[in-house]
Parts: structure tokens; sequence; C-alpha cells
């Protein structure tokens, strides 16, 4: 494939991952009710998804499945009639998970339940109320300050009842019962990059598994979910099967423009850790790998001690530090079609690495094979002569049924993709043959080595 096709193959799915996120940005989702189930069916148009409904009051762990919450309207009327803030013109308008509420109030106790963001005076901020039952309305600084004295209606017309946690799952079997978890929140309204963006890519990375027709390593499952109280659910529900999830990744905030951001497992050199970073570090211009910590997305439930399982989370701007979060900004203007296929691009790469890594034995381990004498000193028009030749030379020399390519890779600062191709050609030229696939218990001890012997920076 030539560049520029390789470029309109990438602006043809940026524009398709784009058109995905517009359909879905109007929806007004929340942790329960009609906005994350029309959203799952959106997703269903897509892949195949289960649709999960969990009713209120089931006890998940610490936790309890919350009441369901619908709005069908809000507003705050001024004494003309005239809607001044307008849920129909904007979802964000509303305190998420309002109760109901209908009264004609003065300013001064409508004020202690309107939320504004004095740094931004135009934003709008998005608040929500999910665990103490609240009204309230989220409205732009400039319009808080041009309120005037008086009577106002405040009107919002919203059910917090009994009723389902909805989430959504997309299971793709594959050879092995070992799985790929992607996950990721489905849960917030009208917010692009926190948001639709993981949901986007997330729904395009399950049909390029789906294209694969089981013929994958890997079982691949797909999450879509309410934020903290979904996976929390989730995890509950699959206590015991969650031990199949080899690797994992929580998908959000892959939208925007900023270099991309990986959060490790709490396990911190699980093999998805190693495998996002140096993917990122081939294939993207200055990443930042982050430490674990407890706070963040839902890799908090996955990582929390009980579960402990290898699921590190892919960002491009780091949640709560950038502006727009939780705000109007995080609009459709705020993330761009190219930004979202290469984000798509990096978790296929690490899917890819994933599938691919594994290890063998060099058959001829006594001083180097004669490569000239097989034709294995050129080019196959892959990479560079001087790479392509460094990389047949690594995977020769380190094919000793100990190291995986990715251990390979990285130690020969060579991408993934290179030595696989030598690792694919040598064997083609019966120098290697493959070794087992380590087990899961293994593979912890090879954590354990890595860490013991990884340089101290
Ligand atoms: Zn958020």
């Amino acid at each position: 494939m030539t560049s520029s096709q390789q470029r309109e193959g990438t602006d043809a799915i940026g524009s398709e991952l784009y058109k995905f996120a517009i359909e879905l940005y109007p929806i007004c989702r929340s942790i329960t009710g009609e906005g994350i189930r029309q959203t799952l069916r959106m997703i269903q148009r897509h892949i195949p998804l289960q649709i999960s409904e969990v009713p209120s009051g089931t006890a998940v762990f610490d936790w309890t499945v919350p009441k369901e919450w619908n709005i069908r309207d809000a507003f705050i009327k001024d004494s003309s009639g005239r809607r001044i803030v307008d849920f129909q013109k904007y979802n964000l308008h509303v305190l998420n998970y309002s109760a109901p509420i209908h009264a004609t109030l003065p300013l001064s106790e409508i004020k202690p339940h309107l939320f504004s963001l004095p740094a931004h005076p135009d934003w709008i901020p998005y608040r929500t109320s999910y665990y103490k039952e609240d009204w309230g309305f989220c409205l732009s600084h400039n319009q808080l300050l041009s309120l005037q004295e008086g009577e106002y209606e405040v009107c919002i017309d919203s059910t917090l009842a009994d009723g389902q946690l909805t989430y959504g799952e997309s299971f793709f079997p594959g050879r092995s019962a070992e799985e790929v978890l992607i996950s990721c929140h489905a849960c917030h309204p009208s917010l692009a990059n926190d948001n639709l963006s993981g949901i986007v890519v997330a729904t395009y990375l399950a049909k390029l598994v789906a294209a694969l027709a089981s013929d994958h390593r890997y079982s691949y499952r797909f999450l879509f979910i309410p934020g903290t109280i979904g996976a929390i659910t989730w995890l509950a529900r699959n206590q015991y099967s969650a031990k199949n999830i080899r690797h994992g990744l929580v998908l959000t905030c892959i939208g925007d423009k900023a270099p991309f951001h990986y959060k490790k497992s709490r396990r911190g050199s699980a093999e998805i850790d190693r495998t996002v970073a140096h993917v990122l570090s081939h294939m993207t211009e200055s990443p930042e790998i982050l430490e674990f910590s407890p706070y963040g997305y839902d890799e908090r439930q996955y990582c929390s001690p009980g579960f402990n399982l290898p699921v590190g989370c892919l960002m491009r701007s780091v949640w709560g530090t950038f502006p727009e979060y939780h705000t109007s900004a995080d609009n459709l203007e705020f993330i761009e079609p190219l930004r979202l296929a290469e984000s798509l691009d990096i978790c296929a790469a690490v899917f890819e690495a994933l599938e691919k890594n594994c290890s063998y034995r060099n058959l001829n381990p006594h001083c180097e094979p004669q490569l000239g004498r097989r034709g294995l000193y050129r080019s196959t028009g892959g990479d560079s002569i001087a790479n392509e030749i460094n990389a047949r030379l690594w995977v020769l020399n380190l094919s000793d049924g100990q190291h995986s390519l990715l251990d390979i890779a990285e130690r020969a600062r060579l991408p993934f993709r290179v030595i696989l191709d030598a690792a694919n050609l040598l064997r083609e030229n019966g120098l290697l043959e493959p070794v087992p696939e380590t087990s899961n218990h293994k593979e912890i001890a090879q954590e354990m080595a890595h860490k013991k012997s990884a340089p101290i920076s």
C-alpha cells in the first residue's frame, strides 16, 4: 500500500468514527436510563452486543445498583414565561440524576442549585449527583451573573425510581479462553472526548475483531458500561470468569490533539503495559507513560487488589487535566476524525503485538548461522535493509526459548512488526521453532523478573 492510499484509508475511517460520534452526541446519557439504552442500541447496529439489565437495589460488592433515572424535560422560565435555561437545547444544563421538581421560587432559593465555571465564563459545566438526591441546573457563569432578582419557574421533569442498570457486552471467542478486555464508559451526556471517543474507537475495534471471524489467538471482550458502578456491577457478576482477562485497556479521551498518555496497570510491567509503551514509542510523537494510581477511570476497579487484573488506561489528554474536561467545551469541535483514526490504529497495533507475541528457539545456536547461503542477507522490502538484518540477528541471538518477541523488540529498540517479520522469515528458513505459549502463571513470574532487571531511572 502506498502512503497516499494509507492516508486515504485513515481519512475514510476517521470520518466514519467521527460521524458515529456526531450521532451519539445529542443523547442525554447517565449511569442508568433510556440514554444509555439508546446508545447501546446504536452500537448494536455496528457490532453484536448483548445488553444486560440489573435491577435497582442489587448488591454489587460494597455498592448497590441505584434507582433508574430518566428525564423528559427541564427548564428555568423567567417571569415572562421565556425558557432562559432549556434542557431541550443542551442536556448539560441539568444536574445529571436530578430529582424531579416543579416550583416557582425566588432567585435566592434557586442559586444554591445553580452551577457555573467562573474561570471559563462562557462554558457550561457537567455536574452529577448520582448518590445524593438533589436537583440543579448548570449554566454559563455569564448567564448566572445576568440573572435579575425575582421569581422563576423551575421544572425538572425526571423520574428516579426502581428500574435497571444497563450495560452492553460484545464477546468474540478466540482459540484461547484467555481474554483481551476493552472497557469504556458510556454514561456521559453530550461530552465528546471524555466518553464518546472511547465508545466509537471501541466499537470500530470490535468490528476489526469481528472481521477476523474467530481466527485469533485471544478471546476479545468489549464492555460499554456506566462508569464506576458499571465496572463494579460487571465484576460482581463475573468475579470468577474475570480471571480469564490476560490483557486489558480502558479507552477514554482518545479523540483530541494531545500526545498519547498510557496509565499502567497496578502490576506495572504486565505484558499490556509493555506492549502499549512499545507501540506508542514507535508509532507516536512524545507519548507519556504514567505509573498506576488508584484514581481515574474504571481501571481503578479492574486493578483493585481483589482482582489485580492487567488493565491499563489509554488516553490522549489525561482526565481532569485539560480545561475542557467535564464542560460544554468538550464538544465535537474538541475531537478530530484523524485523531480518532490514529487511536484506532494504535489499538489495532497493540492487538497485533499481543496476538503475535511468542517465544522461539534458535535451531542453530552454536555461532551465527550462515545467512548469506540462505539468501537472508538481502532485504524483503519491509524496512531498511540495516533494520531488517539487525532484527534477524537479534531474533536469532535471543531466541533461546526464554525471550518473547516483545522482549527482543524492546531490547533491539526496533518496532515489534520488524521483529515479527524477521522471526517469520527465519522460521520459514528452518532456523527457528516456536516454544509452547507461556501460561498466565509463568507470565507473572516473568513480570517479576522483568521488574527486578529493569534499570532504575
Ligand atoms: Zn468523565
